[in-house]
């Protein structure tokens, strides 16, 4: 049977924003030491527009970049596909036909546009693949894709994503009460060290690649931290699933709400908070 002040509490719990799915991540929550958030969707809202692209090849115009991009990216879901699809929307751009579009995970995208193989691809894999290849420099707060055409680097594009609002409070709360803060993100240590300066969280890890993020709880772990994971994405699932408690943003993907112990209703990072001290306040009166 369930202790009449759990099942109270889960009654409760709705008015905090906190989907409780499994009661020993929400027993866990009041011994969290280490907070890790994924960037993109939950301390972040997740939506990505253009701010500028350019062609970094002669022969071919910035629009060219942009219009191949899209040709891609229009068989993607992934929050940068869509900010690449609505900017050639807005500019009424005609896009060639694209073929074999496939994502390369964690990465970018790859897939023929007249003969020729596309990829838009992050900084990292770039950097990896293409030596010597034209780059551009990363402004902070940008995440910003290459546009690589036979492989060589043809363009880029550079995106920002908007802070939620909510996030700064989260994090200073979740400092008054001595747990560390960690931003977990596959995107670039530019934009990773911004977002994580401005929101004065204690450490970032990025360009960290799907498959890693479960290394890099169990690693907390291993230096003897109690984490807590919060995440949106189908790539965090595996990181929600290893961490102590798993926590996921309602608006995410039902992938990571499964996954998750505990589900953010309002996706408000604001609710990490009241989750922790609800747990703090529920398990203070059973002892
Ligand atoms: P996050 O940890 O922020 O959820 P992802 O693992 O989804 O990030 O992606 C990491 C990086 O891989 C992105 O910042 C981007 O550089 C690249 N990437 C992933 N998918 C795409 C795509 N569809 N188009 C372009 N780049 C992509
Ligand atoms: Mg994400």
């Amino acid at each position: 049977a369930v202790p009449l002040v759990i099942a109270k509490s889960t009654a409760l719990s709705a008015r905090h924003g906190l989907l409780i799915k499994n009661r020993t991540d929400f027993e866990n929550s009041r011994k969290i030491t280490t907070l890790v958030f994924d960037k993109t969707g939950t301390l972040t809202v997740g939506r990505f527009e253009v701010v500028r692209f350019e062609s970094l090849q002669q022969g071919i115009s910035k629009e060219e970049i942009l219009k191949m991009a899209a040709a891609l990216e229009g068989s993607s879901e992934h929050p940068i596909a869509t900010g690449i699809t609505g900017k050639a929307k807005e500019m009424q751009l005609t896009l060639p036909a694209a073929e074999n579009v496939t994502a390369i995970t964690g990465k970018g995208i790859t897939g023929n546009i007249a003969g020729k193989t596309v990829q838009v691809v992050s900084p990292g894999y770039a950097g990896e693949h293409f030596k010597d290849a034209a780059t551009a420099t990363i402004q902070p707060g940008e995440t910003l894709v290459y546009v690589v055409t036979d492989n060589t680097v043809a363009g880029f594009i550079a995106l920002a994503d908007q802070i939620r609002p909510e996030s700064a409070g989260a994090i200073a709360t979740l400092k008054e009460n001595r747990i560390k803060t960690v931003l977990l993100t596959g995107d670039n240590k530019v934009v990773a060290e911004s977002v994580s300066k401005t929101l004065d969280m204690d450490s970032y890890i990025a360009e960290v690649l799907p498959h890693q993020k479960l290394d890099k709880i169990k690693e907390l772990q291993q230096q003897g931290e109690f984490v807590a994971m919060t995440g949106d994405g189908i790539n965090d699932a595996p990181a929600l699933a290893q961490a102590n408690v798993g926590i996921a943003i309602g608006s995410g993907s039902d992938v990571a709400a499964e996954t998750a112990g505990i589900v953010l209703v309002n996706s408000n990072p604001q609710d990490v908070v009241n989750l922790i001290l609800f747990g703090k306040a529920t398990y203070r009166k059973m002892i």
